[in-house]
């Protein structure tokens, strides 16, 4: 099918998988987000039917499609969707598109959006999907069927007051605007401007908001500042390192470093560069974009050298299970604030716990994005756009009330901060269960 029109921003450049990466070992995401839910809901005596309740998702959805290639093939793809629970408001979670990506993974990301969203107190559920693809293999056109088909297949399971999908790995605002479109299309022509928030993280000019796109790099900024201010230790001397090179590594790296922070070695998908003496974050933003990795920017390093570099500051901003009893043990760091969702697998957080590295948890680190993407929502709903300075002084104020809750929480019953981030949410959603009761 050929295409008139010049899309307004382009997808991602393709991205090799990583070859030469040593296998990530570590305890499954799925079970690591159980154990992690059992030992909060243990601590707090959670009530035993709120308890069963948030143990499993409230709807699975796998679809199979048909999409037509450029050469004129039919592949049939997979996609998912979990809902995990919407106790709270819609469900809300990213799509990402990934060669490994399967059902126990999403349903461990769509538990993650509950806990962040009962965080950081947004009127949402929990959900995330994707495709299982490895966007790399597809041009830009089929791109965009696999986008269109994939919201075909969804059908009624998203709406913009029912299910509400964000971008996520190796989905951007290009993706957002085809599936905003093709939702649209699929509505009665009276229907179709009541949908702009089926979607949030859409282009600026489709109804996205303004600093949506460094909205995650921006909230994990946010958040190191008020740890290392509570240190009394400002960021201008600050060194660290970040994984993931991507829309959160990238913007969390650009926002330290117009702190004067230093950043000393990165990683990607492509393999990792170091250099004691800073890494100069806007250019490598650019060699990213024109290369499709980090490497070839600076001298190389192998993934153990990249693990044990001395920083102050370590931003895992990739994939799961990256920091792990066998990565864990080689982290020479101050903090972890975790831009990924769940880098760090159980094992690994006990030998963080062990070395006393500190841990900002991925449920509260990186919910910049969902935040933002309320913000994107509410302004669509109320045809308003807000000013950046205000969704920033916005978000600024919600995700350091979630950073305050967790850390209060983590006093007050002596536990990691993550658990005290689980116990934060665990306990919001079984005063709302209690309050409502459960029907009939
Ligand atoms: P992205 O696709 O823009 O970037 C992903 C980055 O990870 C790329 O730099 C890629 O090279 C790197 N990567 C992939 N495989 C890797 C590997 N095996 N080793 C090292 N690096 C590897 O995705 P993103 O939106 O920046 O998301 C990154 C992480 O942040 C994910 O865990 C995502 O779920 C989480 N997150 C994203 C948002 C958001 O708003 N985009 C919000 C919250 C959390």
């Amino acid at each position: 099918m050929a295409h008139a029109l010049t899309p307004p921003t382009e997808v991602a450049p393709p991205r090799a998988e990583a070859a030469s990466r040593p296998a990530t070992r570590g305890v499954p995401v799925y079970e690591a987000v159980q154990r992690q839910f059992e030992k909060a809901a243990n601590l707090i005596q959670l009530d035993p039917a709120v308890r069963k309740i948030l143990s499993a998702p409230m709807n699975e959805i796998v679809v199979h499609f048909p999409v037509r290639m450029d050469d004129g093939r039919v592949e049939l793809l997979t996609g998912y969707r979990v809902q995990h629970n919407d106790a709270l408001g819609p469900f809300k979670g990213g799509l990402r598109f990934h060669p490994a990506l399967e059902l126990d993974e999403v349903k461990a990301l769509a538990a993650w959006m509950t806990w962040k969203s009962a965080i950081a107190r947004l009127p949402f559920g929990g959900a995330k999907g994707g495709v299982q693809i490895d966007p790399a293999r597809y041009s830009h056109t089929e791109l965009e069927r696999i986008t269109r088909r994939f919201c075909y297949a969804l059908g009624n399971n998203i709406g913009p007051e029912y299910d509400i999908p964000a971008p996520d790995v190796n989905t951007n605002a290009q993706i957002m605007a085809w599936f905003l479109d093709t939702y649209q299309a699929l509505q009665p022509p009276q229907d179709r401007q009541r949908h702009m928030h089926v979607v949030t993280g859409k282009p600026v000019d489709s109804g996205g908001s303004l600093s949506r796109d460094k909205a995650t790099g921006q909230g994990i900024v946010y958040l190191i500042e008020r740890w290392a201010n509570e240190r009394r230790s400002g960021l201008s001397r600050a060194t660290f390192t970040v994984q993931g090179y991507g829309n959160v590594g990238s913007w969390a790296a650009r926002l330290l470093a117009r702190h004067g922070a230093k950043l000393v070695a990165a990683e990607d998908v492509t393999g990792a560069i170091a250099n004691p003496q800073g890494l100069d974050t806007e250019a490598l933003a650019v060699h990213v974009r024109a290369n499709g990795g980090v490497v070839g920017f600076a001298r190389a390093v192998d993934h153990e050298t990249f693990f044990s570099t001395p920083a102050d500051i370590f931003v895992p901003a990739a994939l799961a299970n990256q920091i792990t009893a066998d990565t864990a043990p080689m982290l020479n760091v101050r903090l972890v604030a975790e831009g990924a969702n769940g880098p760090t697998d159980p094992e690994g957080d006990e030998v963080l716990r062990r070395k006393g590295i500190d841990v900002i948890p991925d449920v509260v680190c990186n919910a910049g994005g969902v935040i933002v993407s309320y913000f994107e929502w509410l302004q669509n709903k109320q045809s308003e756009y807000w000013a950046l300075e205000e969704v920033d002084r916005k978000l600024h104020a919600k995700i350091t009330a979630a950073y305050d809750r967790t850390r209060d929480t983590a006093r007050q019953r002596r536990v990691d901060w993550r658990t005290a981030a689980y116990i934060v949410a665990l306990s919001h959603l079984e005063t709302v269960y209690k309050q409502r009761g459960i029907f009939p």
